[in-house]
């Protein structure tokens, strides 16, 4: 998933510590197995090959993160949508050479994006691709999802308190002992050593961030982001920071970047059509950061006790 897992856990000896790291790390590696779309011999980059117009069975995990992620574009209108990787691989090509991709290219891969493109069947579990060329991309989702899993490794192993990051990605259990919860600093994405925007104490939830601060091109005057608007094929230049609080990390992850694409507006109407899920937006503006919440953000402790 190219990213670095962090994990924080409370056990009640060394020894159990230690296999609950195991477990959980093993429990990441087997997922960056299935849905890197680096590794050629992923599940995920297979299906792109076998399942090109006939229905092919796939793994539990594989069918989880498909089936979160059709839901999540059908919801956003193809906001979010896991059938970019030709543009993306595009963007990243962009990203390496510092300038913007060709129009004409962007064009040519966008024939072989688009949600609709994709098929899933849950009750057979299978999935079906429409036309070869297609690349799945579940960036924008995995990471949150492996969170979960790790996190639910450890609990099998009887770990109540722990804490998974996967860089923005984090899951979290019960509070570390003696402590009201997680404190989790959501940071300024304005300038280094600026104070944290807001600070969340939480139990038993998942928070994500995303945003153009970590990975993005700067280019004729403008910073790209690395997330895309499906509708343009361009990386996002409006200089947006989301971070979503949700029960489950594969949602957080989603959204946050579903909201990023949809924008403030759209993207917390979005957010406050669910119960358990709350919004925090930053945008960059010439006067500074803009800082919106949405409308239950001011009551996330008493929703993540
Ligand atoms: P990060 O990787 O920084 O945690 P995100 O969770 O927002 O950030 O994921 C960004 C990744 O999602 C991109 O690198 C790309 O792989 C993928 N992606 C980009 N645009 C979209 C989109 N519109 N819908 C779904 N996935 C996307
Ligand atoms: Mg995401």
């Amino acid at each position: 998933m190219g990213t670095l897992f962090r994990i924080k856990l409370y056990a009640r000896d060394q020894a159990t510590a230690e296999r609950a790291f195991r477990a959980a790390f093993d429990r990441v590696a087997a997922l960056d197995d299935t849905l890197s779309d680096y590794k050629p011999a992923s599940e995920l980059n297979r299906i792109c090959k076998n399942a090109v117009g006939r229905p092919v069975k796939i793994s539990d995990d594989l069918m989880r993160v498909l089936t979160a992620s059709q839901q999540l574009a059908a919801g956003t209108g193809g906001a979010f949508d896991i059938t970019l990787g030709p543009v993306i691989h595009l963007w990243r090509q962009a990203r390496r050479d510092g300038r913007v991709p060709d129009t004409a290219e962007l064009v040519r891969a966008s024939a072989y994006c688009g949600y609709r493109k994709l098929k899933i069947n849950p009750a057979a579990h299978t999935v079906e691709l429409d036309k070869p060329g297609m690349q799945l991309d579940v960036g924008g989702i995995a990471k949150g999802y492996a969170a979960d899993e790790a996190l639910a490794a450890l609990t099998k192993l009887g770990i109540r308190s722990a804490l998974v990051a996967a860089s923005g990605d984090l899951a979290f259990s019960n509070a570390p002992p003696g402590r009201a919860g997680w404190s989790i600093g959501i940071d300024s994405f304005d300038r280094a050593n600026a104070p944290f925007t807001r600070i969340l104490q939480l139990n038993n939830a998942a928070v994500s961030t995303s945003g153009d601060t970590e990975q993005h091109l700067d280019a004729s005057g403008k910073r790209y982001s690395h997330v895309i608007d499906p509708k343009t094929d361009v990386g996002l230049t409006k200089g947006i920071t989301v971070t979503i609080v949700a029960r489950h990390g594969i949602e957080a992850d989603g959204l946050a970047t579903a909201v990023s694409v949809l924008g403030a507006s759209r993207g917390l109407k979005f957010v406050d059509s669910k119960l358990d899920v709350a919004a925090l937006i930053v945008k960059r503006g010439a006067q500074g950061p803009e800082v919106i919440e949405s409308s239950r953000f001011h009551s996330l402790p008493a929703l993540y006790r």
